[in-house]
């Protein structure tokens, strides 16, 4: 057995079997993955994190293909992290579309990781930071996070990255309004795609309009751009990718002040998360064990209880005991 030390190295040096194994480890919560990604975690932070989020096929893969061409062309290291919770998975590829990126994957300067199922690190957004945490480590210059915007968790993985990007397609008029509801306030670049199809100088107009409306924005001081792209032709990738540039001279204006309000926020909400799913885990794992699932539910079902006061009783209990507990036993 290799030692967790010799493991950090390996991955540092951008290994790409170290990498990969520790991420199957991970995922697989094979004891001492954890430790390793704890000790990375120091060597992390100097990967340019780019979100791309969008419906499912409005062509958030195509478009993520393009521009590992476009950063490798340039001599850039790129990782990939692709979640998509809808997707067919097998055998850690996603199925489909996905397969076109593989196309990048004899190239040592990319690493693609794909995600579609909960691993035992917890939840798909504890995983996907887990995975960019270990390819920030190894070096890469730029990790693209494609996620599809269509849950909250999906959403919020693209929105702590450094840029993040919205995608839609024209002719979607309940895109436009999903976009509205919710992702639009996190984008700091907008993209049309599929620019061969009608209404997609429409769609643009809408965006902008849209955005004018916005009072509320991550970044003030950033007026987010909207990008025309054809990304099954290479259209208009070069221009999104001189904006994605942009927004990074942006964030690194006034002593990086911007980077550093996305950094913060970055860190708050990977802890917020790794919180909830820890204190998650921590109540189930009491629940089952202890046979004591059953009984509540029987006592909710007999109306002896409520489940809101069933579920506050369970967690002053057990979060209770766990705190008091906590000193002697160690953990
Ligand atoms: P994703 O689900 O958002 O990742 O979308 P994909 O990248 O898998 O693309 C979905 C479909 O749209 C595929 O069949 C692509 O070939 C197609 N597509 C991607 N870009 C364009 C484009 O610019 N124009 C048109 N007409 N089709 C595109």
């Amino acid at each position: 057995m290799e030692s967790a030390k010799e493991t950090v190295e390996r991955v540092r040096r951008g290994e790409v079997r170290a990498a990969a194994r520790l991420m199957r480890d991970l995922d697989d919560g094979v004891p001492g993955a954890r430790e390793i990604l704890k000790q990375l975690y120091a060597h992390s932070g100097r990967a340019h994190i780019i979100g791309i989020t969008g419906s499912p096929g409005v062509g958030k893969s195509t478009l993520t293909d393009r521009l590992i061409q476009d950063l490798r062309q340039e001599g850039r290291t790129v990782g990939v992290v692709a979640v998509d919770p809808t997707s067919p998975f097998t055998g850690g590829a996603i199925l489909g579309d996905r397969i076109r990126m593989q196309r990048h994957a004899l190239d040592e300067g990319v690493f693609i990781r794909s995600l579609a199922t909960r691993g035992h690190f917890g939840g798909l957004t504890a995983s996907a930071r887990a995975v960019i945490t270990v390819l920030d480590a190894m070096g890469k210059d730029y990790i693209l996070v494609e996620t599809v915007g269509v849950g909250q968790d999906e959403v919020e993985i693209a929105a702590t990255a450094y840029t993040t990007m919205v995608v839609t397609v024209p002719g979607l008029g309940d895109d436009i309004q999903a976009i509205k509801a919710g992702i639009l306030e996190v984008a700091d670049i907008l993209v049309v795609n599929k620019a061969d199809r009608e209404g997609a100088e429409r769609t643009c107009q809408d965006l902008l309009q849209m955005l004018e409306l916005q009072t509320f924005r991550k970044t003030h001081a950033w007026k987010p751009r909207v990008f025309l792209t054809q990304a099954k032709d290479n259209q208009g990738v070069e221009e999104l990718m001189a904006g994605v540039r942009e927004h990074q001279e942006f964030l690194s204006r006034d002593e990086g002040k911007a980077l550093k309000a996305a950094r913060y926020s970055r860190v708050r909400q990977e802890f917020l998360d790794l919180l909830k799913e820890g204190v998650y885990t921590h109540l189930v794992r009491q629940l089952t064990q202890d046979g004591r699932l059953e009984g509540i539910l029987q006592e909710i079902l007999e109306k002896r209880t409520d489940p809101y006061s069933a579920s506050e009783a369970f967690i002053a209990q057990t979060l209770g005991s766990a705190l008091r507990r906590k000193p002697n036993e160690g953990g």
